[in-house]
């Protein structure tokens, strides 16, 4: 799905220098290198404050530690998403509310939040799923009108940009109260190891995440509420200082690998090429296509194996289904997009470094699939 072997060849002076001057100064907790990470992060992102921390899931359960909610407070989600968009919110008695999604961007449904209101809802975690801004101008409407915090899930999209109608254009992740995002190492902008952040325009929230990461502590073994662990360990924020340089040009290369599979996928009748909303440039942690019919999925996935060639199922079962979520969600409607696209979608393989022959040979394979063999 990946190569990230040849992304560390392209780089490997400025990567191997880099960690060299961390195990140098031996500074590897929260030295210099994490404190200038943040600062780039934050230019990069055009956001107040950048918290790093451990991990993508800490980052969304810093966050919501940071409002502050009570048990029963209800949190809007996708169905259709990485569990670890809702794993903190269970975690923290809070009461994940999985609603469906838009079938064309796999991303939260605007109708379905509005029917899953009630008088304990409390937040919205939109997830840019893929590499794709939620449509955010109604969603930040949304939130607005019903006083409800936004956290956004940026795990899969740092770097994407959304226009709102008044020509304005913000980062994923700067737009809501908090934004979350993970270095894991396959994501857009991924170290080697784990690693995440928390974004925020909010001086409170920021100054509450930060010392929830830091055991609850503003001076020094002072704890004022309870926090936990959650630390970016300067090697892993060195890596991150080189790989922020080039992730631009990493998601164009993404783009031209993806404008490729949808040019030469658009004649196939039997699948559906990922759908482009206006408002959002796209940064493709993702491609996925759907199958038009049950069934024809997994066919397919083991057609592409047999020819060596990788596929994923991101996500083989929703939300709703997860025997962790079973007793505690209260999920919106049938959720039947969400589940139809548990059994349509298959992600491709996509990264900057890949060659054009892949990809082609990746489309030729699909194309010499027979949709009635299954
Ligand atoms: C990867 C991911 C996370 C979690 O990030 P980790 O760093 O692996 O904890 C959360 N949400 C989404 C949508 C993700 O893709």
């Amino acid at each position: 799905m990946v190569d990230l072997k040849k992304q560390y060849l392209q780089m490997k002076e400025e990567i191997d220098a880099a960690i060299q001057r961390v195990i140098d100064s031996t500074a590897f907790i929260n030295g210099d290198e994490v404190r200038s990470f943040a600062e780039e992060l934050a230019d990069y992102l055009k956001v107040k404050h950048v918290i790093p921390c451990a991990n993508g899931t800490d980052a969304l359960q810093i966050s919501l530690m940071a409002l502050g909610l009570s048990e029963s407070d209800e949190i809007i989600v996708p169905d259709f998403t990485y569990a670890a968009s809702a794993e903190a919110i269970g975690l923290l008695g809070l009461t994940p509310v999985p609603v469906d999604v838009d079938p064309a961007t796999f991303n939260i449904s605007l109708i379905e939040c509005e029917k899953a209101l009630s008088d304990k809802t409390k937040a919205i975690i939109p997830v840019h799923l893929f590499g794709q801004s939620c449509d955010m101008e109604p969603l930040r409407r949304f939130a607005q009108d019903n006083g409800l915090y936004m956290i956004e899930d940026n795990a899969q999209a740092i770097g994407c940009e959304y226009t709102f109608t008044d020509g304005s254009t913000h980062k994923t992740g700067t737009m809501g109260h908090l934004g979350c995002t993970s270095f894991f190492p396959s994501k857009n902008l991924g170290c080697y190891g784990d690693g995440g952040a928390i974004t925020t325009n909010n001086d409170a929230l920021a100054e509450r995440a930060r010392m929830i990461a830091n055991h609850g502590q503003r001076i020094k073994y002072k704890h004022e509420i309870i926090g936990c662990n959650s630390r970016l360990d300067s090697i892993q924020a060195a890596v991150l200082r080189v790989k922020l340089q080039h992730l631009d040009r990493f998601n164009a290369l993404r783009r031209e690998v993806a404008g490729h599979y949808t040019k030469y996928l658009a004649d196939v009748a039997w699948l559906k090429t990922p759908t482009h909303i206006e408002a959002s440039t796209h940064v493709y942690h993702q491609y996925t296509i759907r199958v038009t019919e049950e069934g024809m999925r997994d066919a397919l996935s083991r057609h592409l194996s047999h020819h060596g060639i990788a596929s994923m199922i991101y996500y083989p079962i929703p939300l709703h289904r997860q025997p962790a979520f079973e007793r505690i969600a209260h999920p919106v409607g049938t959720l039947a997009k969400s589940d139809s696209l548990s059994r349509t979608v298959l992600s491709l393989p996509i990264y900057p470094e890949m060659e054009v022959a892949l990809t082609d040979a990746v489309i030729n394979t699909i194309k010499s699939f027979d949709p009635a063999q299954r």
